[in-house]
């Protein structure tokens, strides 16, 4: 049997679940199902050969009922409509279980941005705004970095915006902005950070002590890199790590300056000479304690979830594992904490972005992180108690709490 992989279809399967369990009027259930909407757009960049090449793009609004629609902005090849609802979907989530007043949107491009110029990179990026422009604004839609996406990007796409709008009060449009344009302190290193928070957190209540426990990271791009340079920083020994161009394990613990060095160097993980090479399936598959997906979805299969030796799992990644892989490795004990409850750091910290340049006062890192941490550990802790009283898995307390959390905003409005 196959796993299923299509994230739109399973995210609809866990929201059914969700609103059952509540026992929600059917409607609720119909209006979270699908986007409220979906832009579609063929954006048009001329190459630096001269010739004209097209990208499929879509922005998809899932739900504003607690607020401004959130979400990041993806360049993949691999990206396509149905892949952005169910992210957008999950912005909606983890907006409701991290507590703030935005819903969820997403984006995405379907591009190799390798194979692009520098040039011709922003031409895209100014692109997108000129096509999504009036989708997007500081109280309707708030755009934000995304796999292969950057504070670079977002600082070309709030400039068109502004060429576009006289400037009017632009740096509240975008988040994950550098920092000389209205970004946050520790935006770039929120989600990881956010990770490695709800990671040692979780690591308490399954009794595990942080020294001398190993963890696994799938994907060493912004999440991945953040995540162990946290961990290690709490004593946990960051055993392997891998990304596209390879794999590394280092049952002592990697050296992570010299490793980032390497990468800075060579661009990959692969054949830094501080560990062995390993492959994406030994990873997954590793002798550590804690297992870290933080690349794509559908890297947990059901053929993975059998030979996982890890006895937690914490998705940084958003959807890194199938259903079929979530009920294994639920009934071998593996306990997982799902990333709507794992990876909103980067969310929370863009929506304290969003604050900050609306007030026009900026606060200094160790107070964006405190703020960070005490979000959290708030929110791992709500939804574990909920487990516990429920008794039923992490996803499943978490989607319940985030449920409710926009069924209660969408009746107060009226819509059902
Ligand atoms: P990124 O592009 O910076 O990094 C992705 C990494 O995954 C790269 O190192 C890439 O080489 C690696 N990778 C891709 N396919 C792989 C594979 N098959 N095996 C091993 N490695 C692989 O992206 P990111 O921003 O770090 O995002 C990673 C994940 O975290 C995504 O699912 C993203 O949606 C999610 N996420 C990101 C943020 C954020 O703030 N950036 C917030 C929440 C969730």
């Amino acid at each position: 049997m196959q796993d299923s992989t299509n994230p739109l279809v399973n995210t609809q399967v866990a929201f059914q679940d969700a609103c059952r369990a509540l026992g929600l009027p059917d409607a609720v259930y119909q209006i979270l199902k699908e986007p409220r909407r979906v832009l579609e757009a063929h954006l048009l960049v001329r190459r630096d050969d001269g010739t004209t090449a097209t990208f499929p793009a879509w922005r998809s609004h899932h739900n504003n009922a607690r607020g401004p629609y959130k979400g990041g902005i993806r360049f993949h090849p691999g990206v396509d409509q149905n892949e952005v609802k169910a992210l957008s979907m999950w912005m909606t989530l983890k907006c409701a279980v991290i507590g703030i007043p935005m819903g969820g949107a997403k984006a995405g491009v379907m591009v190799d941005p390798s194979s692009l110029s520098p040039r011709e990179l922003e031409a895209l990026s100014r692109e997108f705004i000129r096509e999504f422009a009036s989708f997007i604004g500081v109280d309707r839609d708030v755009p934000a970095p995304d796999v292969n996406t950057n504070s670079q990007v977002m600082a070309w796409m709030m400039d068109e915006y502004g060429r576009m709008n006289d400037d009017a009060d632009i740096f509240g449009i975008f988040t994950g902005k550098p920092i000389p344009l209205g970004g946050s302190a520790e935006r770039t290193e929120a989600t990881g950070e956010g990770v490695a928070v709800v990671t040692r957190r979780a690591m308490d209540r399954v009794g595990l002590a942080p020294a001398g426990a190993r963890v696994a990271v799938q994907g060493y791009g912004n999440v991945g890199a953040q995540t162990a340079r946290f961990l290690a920083a709490r004593g946990v020994r960051v055993a392997a790590v891998s990304d596209v161009g390879g794999g590394l394990w280092q049952p002592e613990g990697l050296d992570l300056d010299a490793l980032d060095d390497w990468v800075a160097r060579h661009g990959t993980v692969g054949g830094f000479p501080g560990g062995t090479a390993m492959t994406n399936r030994e990873l997954l598959t590793a002798d550590v304690d804690v297992l870290v997906p933080a690349a794509l979805e559908n890297q947990i299969t059901r053929d993975i979830a059998g030979e996982v030796r890890a006895r937690l799992v914490v998705e940084a990644a958003n959807g890194p594992s199938t259903p079929e892989a979530q009920e294994i490795l639920f009934a071998r004990g593996v306990q997982t904490v799902p990333d709507i409850v794992a990876n909103p750091g980067g969310v929370y910290v863009s929506y304290l972005e969003w604050v900050q340049n609306r007030g026009g006062a900026y606060w200094s890192r160790s107070e964006i992180s405190a703020r960070l941490e005490q979000a959290m550990t708030a929110a791992f802790d709500q939804v574990w108690a909920l487990g516990a009283e429920q008794a039923v898995d992490l996803r499943r307390a978490a989607y319940r709490l985030a449920v409710q959390r926009v069924a209660e905003a969408m009746h107060l409005r009226g819509w059902y």
